[in-house]
C-alpha cells in the first residue's frame, strides 16, 4: 500500500479541475484518491478517467465530500464560492487540508473561511503561481518606495468564460499596493469608471478588466508618475502554473497547524 499523501480534487470536470487531476497524477509525491462534483452532475458515479474521455483510473466521481475525503489528507478546490464555503467545514471535519483557488468570495464568505481555519489548515490564494506571488511581493515594495504622485492602476485580462471581476489576482495585487502605502484597499479602490467620473483622486488604486477569447491571465500593475511610468507585468500562458502551485500548497499544508495560510507562506516569500 502506498503511503503517499492522498489528494481529492473538487470541481473535477472544470478547466482547473481537469488540470489538477493531471498534475496530481503526475506528481511522484502524491496520489489522487477522490474526485468531487456537484449533486446531479453527469460525471457523478462514473469512473473519472472514462468521464474525462480516457482509460479508467479506478477513482469514481462522487458528490459526497466526506466519502471522497475518507482516504485524503488534502482537498484542492477551484470551483465557486457556493461550493467552497460549505466544503471548508467538511474538510475541517475530515481533518483534510483545504487548498482554495476559488475566486469571487465576498466578505461574508471570507469570514466563514476564517472561522473554519480555527480548526483546519486552509491555504487560499487568488493566484497560486510562483510568478504572481513574486509580483505581489515586488508590487508592495514599489508601492512603499513611491509617493502618491504615482497613480496605481491594475489592468487584468482573462478569457471570455470568467464570471468575476476584478480577478482574484488583481485584488491580491491591489491589496499589496495598498499595504505598501499603509492604507486599506477598500478605502482607496476605484473598481469601475463610466461617464463623467471627475478627475482621478490622488492615492486611489484603479482596476480595469478585459475579457475575451482564451486569454489565460494577464496582469499589469502600472505606476504612472509625472514624466515616467513603471509597469510590472505577469503573463500566464498555461494554467498548469496555478495547478502546480496548488499541489505544492496541498503537500506543504499536510502537517501544518490549523490556520489561514496563503501562497506567500508556501513559497517562503
Ligand atoms: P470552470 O471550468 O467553470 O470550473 C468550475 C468547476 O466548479 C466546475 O466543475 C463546476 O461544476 C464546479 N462548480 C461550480 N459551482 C459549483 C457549486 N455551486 N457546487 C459544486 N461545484 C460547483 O472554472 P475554472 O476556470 O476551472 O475556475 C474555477 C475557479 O478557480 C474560479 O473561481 C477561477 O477564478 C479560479 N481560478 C483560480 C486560480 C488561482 O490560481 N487561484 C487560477 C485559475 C482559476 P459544474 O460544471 O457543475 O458547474
Amino acid at each position: 500500500m502506498s503511503e503517499l499523501p492522498g489528494i481529492v480534487v473538487n470541481g473535477a470536470s472544470g478547466r482547473m479541475g481537469q488540470m489538477l487531476i493531471k498534475l496530481v497524477r503526475e506528481n511522484p509525491g502524491a496520489r489522487l484518491v477522490g474526485a468531487l462534483e456537484r449533486e446531479g452532475h453527469e460525471w457523478v458515479g462514473a469512473d473519472l478517467g472514462a468521464a474525462m474521455g480516457g482509460a479508467d483510473l479506478g477513482v469514481t466521481v462522487t458528490d459526497d465530500p466526506l466519502e471522497a475525503m475518507s482516504k485524503a489528507q488534502a482537498v484542492i478546490d477551484f470551483t465557486a464560492p457556493a461550493a467552497t464555503v460549505p466544503l471548508a467545514g467538511i474538510a475541517a471535519q475530515a481533518r483534510a487540508v483545504h487548498v482554495i483557488g476559488t475566486t469571487g468570495l465576498n466578505e461574508d464568505d471570507l469570514a466563514k473561511l476564517d472561522a473554519a481555519a480555527r480548526h483546519a489548515t486552509i491555504i487560499r490564494a487568488g493566484n497560486m503561481s510562483f510568478g504572481v506571488n513574486l509580483l505581489t511581493r515586488i508590487t508592495r515594495m514599489v508601492s512603499e518606495a513611491l509617493d502618491t504622485d504615482f497613480d496605481i492602476e491594475i489592468v487584468e485580462a482573462h478569457h471570455k468564460h470568467k464570471v468575476d471581476a476584478p480577478s482574484g489576482t488583481a485584488l491580491m495585487l491591489g491589496e499589496a499596493a495598498a499595504e505598501g502605502r499603509g492604507v486599506r484597499l477598500s478605502d482607496v479602490e476605484d473598481r469601475a469608471r463610466d461617464g463623467i467620473t471627475g478627475e482621478r483622486e490622488e492615492g486611489h488604486i484603479g482596476f480595469s478588466a478585459v475579457r475575451g477569447g482564451d486569454i489565460v491571465g494577464e496582469h499589469d500593475v502600472i505606476f504612472a508618475g509625472p514624466g515616467e511610468r513603471l509597469i510590472l507585468r505577469h503573463v500566464a500562458t498555461d494554467r498548469a502554473i496555478f495547478a502546480r502551485g496548488a499541489v505544492k500548497a496541498a503537500l506543504w499544508g499536510i502537517g501544518q497547524k490549523p490556520g489561514a495560510y496563503d501562497m506567500m507562506d508556501v513559497l517562503g516569500l
